[in-house]
Order: C-alpha cells, then sequence, then structure tokens
C-alpha cells in the first residue's frame, strides 16, 4: 500500500537497504530479523514469522503447558512491522529500524504475550474514562568491560570511587556517556539528559515524558540501543536490577501524570491538600493497594527483590511521600503542568510494556474504586508499623500478581497466565541451581 511504497522510498533515498524488524518479547528483550528492503511489501502483509514461545534469552525451560510451547510444536506468531516506527540507525550504515507488533497468523488477531498490545488495551480502558496518561521513564545501567580473572568474566567500567552527578571524564574516561546519550537522541528517543549515578560505571539516561505507548517504544527502544552500543564499544550495559554486592541497583523510575481530552493535567488541584487533586489521590492509592501484585511486572527477575531494602533510595514499604526518595511513590515538588507521581518501584530489568500497562491499569482501578490513600511517610519512611512491606522475593510478588483479581481482570486472564507460567520456570531452575554463595556458607560446616 501507500505507506509501504513511501517507506521503502525514504528508506532508498538514504541509501539504506536493511530493515530491523524488532519485538518487545514477554520479558522485554528485542527480538529481531533484518530483512532486505526489496522484501517490506511481503513482511508488511504477511508479517514475519518467528517461534511463538520462544521467551527468555537464557533458557528455553519447559515451557509445555503454554499455548504455543514444546508440546504444540512451537509453532509460528507473525510480527508485522509498525511503520510509524521506523528510524535510520545511527550506530549501522544502511539499516533501519523498526517496532513489530506480535499476531496470530491464523487470525491476523494480537495474541496474549504481546506487550504492546496489553498496553494499548489499559490505554483503551483509561482514554474511555477522559484519561490519557504521559509517562516519562528514566532507566539507569552498569557498564562493564571484559575481564578474564573475574568470575563472571566481567568488571565494572570506571570503577573509581566518585560521587553521583560527577560528569565528564573523572566518572567516564572515554565519553560513553556522551556518545550514548547523542547517538540515542540521534535515533529520535527524545532524551532530556544523563548522569553519574551512585555507583561506577553506573548511569543513568532520561527520556522526555510523552503518551504511554509512545513512552513505553522509546524505553524498549533505550534498552536495546544501549546494549548495542555498548556491544559497539566491547561492553556490556547491564539492566540487571542488583548487578554485585558492593553497589546499589539500577532502577526504572515512572514520572505518570493524567490529563483530560483538553490536554490538563487532573492530578493539580492548587486549593486541595499538597496541592493534589481527588484523582491524584486515588491514582495514589491504585498504586498502593495493587503494589504487591505490580512488582511481579516491575520487578520481574529473582535479582530484583536484592535491590530493595532501607536507605538505599530504592524502595522496600508500600508507601508514598512528598518529595521522598525514600518512598516507593514520590510526589515530586513541582504543580500544575507538571503534578505526577514519581513510581520508584520498578527496577531497569522490567519490560517497559508491562511495567507501563500495570501500573496504568492500577491506577485506573485506584480511580474508579475512589480508593484513598493513607499519610505521606515522612523522613526515612521507614515506619514500618505503618506501611506493608513488598514481596521478598519472586514467589511472592507472583503470588500476589495470582492473587489480584481486579489487576488481573485489567490485564486479562490469558496474559497473566501466560506470565505467570514463564516465571514460575525462571523461578524452579533457580531454585533448583547451587549458588556461589551456598559453597561458601555450607561447603566447610558439620
Ligand atoms: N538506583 C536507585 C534505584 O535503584 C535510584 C537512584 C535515584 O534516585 O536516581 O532505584
Ligand atoms: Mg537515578
Ligand atoms: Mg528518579
Amino acid at each position: 500500500d501507500r505507506q509501504v511504497r513511501q517507506t521503502m522510498e525514504a528508506l532508498d533515498a538514504k541509501g539504506i537497504d536493511v530493515l530491523r524488524v524488532a519485538y518487545p518479547d514477554l520479558m522485554g528483550s528485542d527480538r529481531s530479523r533484518d530483512i532486505l528492503l526489496h522484501h517490506l511489501p511481503h513482511a508488511a502483509g504477511h508479517g514475519l514469522a518467528f517461534s511463538r514461545a520462544v521467551y527468555h534469552t537464557g533458557a528455553l525451560g519447559d515451557h509445555s503447558d503454554i499455548a504455543g510451547g514444546l508440546e504444540s510444536g512451537m509453532p509460528d506468531i507473525v510480527v508485522r512491522p509498525d511503520l510509524d516506527t521506523v528510524v535510520p540507525l545511527p550506530w549501522e550504515p544502511n539499516v533501519a529500524w523498526c517496532i513489530g507488533d506480535v499476531q496470530d497468523p491464523a487470525t491476523g488477531r494480537s495474541v496474549p504475550e504481546s506487550p504492546r498490545d496489553l498496553l494499548r488495551q489499559v490505554l483503551t480502558r483509561l482514554n474511555d474514562a477522559g484519561l490519557t496518561a504521559l509517562v516519562g521513564p528514566e532507566l539507569e545501567y552498569v557498564l562493564l568491560e571484559p575481564d578474564a580473572d573475574a568470575p563472571t568474566g566481567w568488571r565494572r567500567y570506571a570503577p573509581a570511587p566518585g560521587n553521583v552527578y560527577t560528569t565528564g571524564r573523572r566518572a567516564d574516561p572515554d565519553g560513553h556517556l556522551l556518545r550514548t546519550a547523542r547517538a540515542l537522541h540521534a535515533l529520535g528517543l527524545d532524551v532530556s539528559g544523563g548522569n553519574r549515578e551512585f555507583d561506577g560505571g553506573q548511569f543513568e539516561i532520561n527520556l522526555n515524558h510523552s503518551e504511554a505507548l509512545d513512552a513505553a517504544d522509546r524505553a524498549f527502544r533505550f534498552k536495546a540501543a544501549v546494549k548495542e552500543l555498548a556491544r559497539v564499544e566491547g561492553r556490556l550495559a547491564t539492566f540487571m536490577a542488583k548487578p554485585f554486592n558492593d553497589g546499589g541497583g539500577s532502577g526504572f523510575h515512572l514520572h505518570v501524570s493524567l490529563v483530560d481530552a483538553d490536554g490538563t493535567n487532573v492530578l493539580d488541584a492548587p486549593h486541595d491538600s499538597h496541592g493534589l487533586s481527588a484523582t491524584a489521590r486515588h491514582a495514589l492509592a491504585g498504586v498502593l493497594s495493587h503494589a504487591p501484585a505490580l512488582s511481579a511486572l516491575l520487578n520481574p527477575t529473582v535479582n530484583s527483590y536484592k535491590r530493595f531494602g532501607p536507605d538505599t533510595t530504592a524502595p522496600w514499604l508500600i508507601n508514598w511521600g512528598l518529595d521522598n526518595r525514600n518512598a516507593m511513590v514520590r510526589i515530586p515538588p513541582e504543580r500544575g503542568a507538571a503534578s505526577r507521581l514519581e513510581v520508584r518501584l520498578g527496577d531497569a530489568t522490567a519490560n517497559p510494556y508491562l511495567a507501563i500497562a500495570g501500573l496504568l491499569a492500577a491506577i485506573h482501578l485506584g480511580i474508579t474504586t475512589a480508593t484513598e490513600p493513607p499519610a505521606p511517610a515522612t523522613g526515612r519512611a521507614a515506619d514500618t508499623h505503618a506501611a506493608a512491606k513488598l514481596p521478598g522475593d519472586l514467589g511472592q510478588a507472583l503470588d500476589s500478581l495470582q492473587a489480584d483479581d481486579q489487576l488481573t481482570d485489567m490485564l486479562g486472564k490469558s496474559f497473566v497466565d501466560a506470565f505467570l507460567t514463564f516465571k514460575r520456570d525462571e523461578l524452579a531452575r533457580f531454585h533448583q541451581h547451587v549458588t556461589d554463595w551456598e559453597f561458601r556458607e555450607y561447603a566447610q560446616i558439620n
């Protein structure tokens, strides 16, 4: 059709002869195929075939009980390029990159494991309530270099002691952050800036806010692009929640505001308590009351739960505070058009689509049930009597998601079942595995 023809002409005029079509799998990893540009009409019409049940970068595990798993012979899904998302790759000559939508080849309809469609579904529910969500993602990561002597094969880049917000060669000897921020901006990710985080070799790059689907697309591409750019440098950018015992975790903070059809921020109410509207209170309460289930989506790995803790700037209690970075939800000090929640729960391993879909579903539930939040936490926000704790491990989080009927209803039972199946398989593999800690702890006793 016309859009296919126009895309081909535009890419051809730039000397681009390859299109990389990437879709987010259930875990948020980018899965892609490179197609020669002349194949685009076919790919756009029929979609590109991928095996449906391949979701994990580590191991396939035994997903025999999931639709599309081993039992059924791992049949196809098809991925249809979304031509509105085509961008030339700044670091790979003559290659453009686009996001694809996952569909069932038999019906042409979306499948429960399509994170992008899941987010669209939740956004439709919000739109029906007259609301549009704006999301500003913040992602942190740790940059590693090969080290044959390290047990993992990797050591931290620029581990020199120093402080958060140190810029320049002291924190970044060969200019990785500048190079990366510029490349991401050239890719159209609307980067606002970046800085060294609390740890040596840990960086944060901020994306401006935009409508939720676009924000999720940009966060998805951000992670894929940062990993790819690091690889070009011979390095590994890890988004692992807590890669080292002697360092902090990497967060995926989400700034969320809601606007009405006129674009007016509905969280803002200058004359109400803390300048926050009833909608803001209900949205906040929705996030708090569904937090145990949300952590399955926002903290989806075995490792995620090692990031939580008091005095870490990562949360551990289910609480909120006014401009308080110790709380799970911070209300930044700006009001008016900038009134927003900063949800600090998520870590950088989260699938951006699932994290944002889950969060907005919880916000929608809080608003429709007019739930009220508790009083804000102050200071170190460590009053264990007042607030419940976040799940202590992945198993508890998965149980909480399974038990949360309201959230499951919003996200769809087939999605939740698929997610739980893969994650329970991951957890079972972890529980079977003997770790270094066990050897150190137990090898010489008894
Ligand atoms: N690295 C912290 C986390 O795991 C966040 C630090 C910050 O406030 O930027 O969430
Ligand atoms: Mg940060
Ligand atoms: Mg933040």
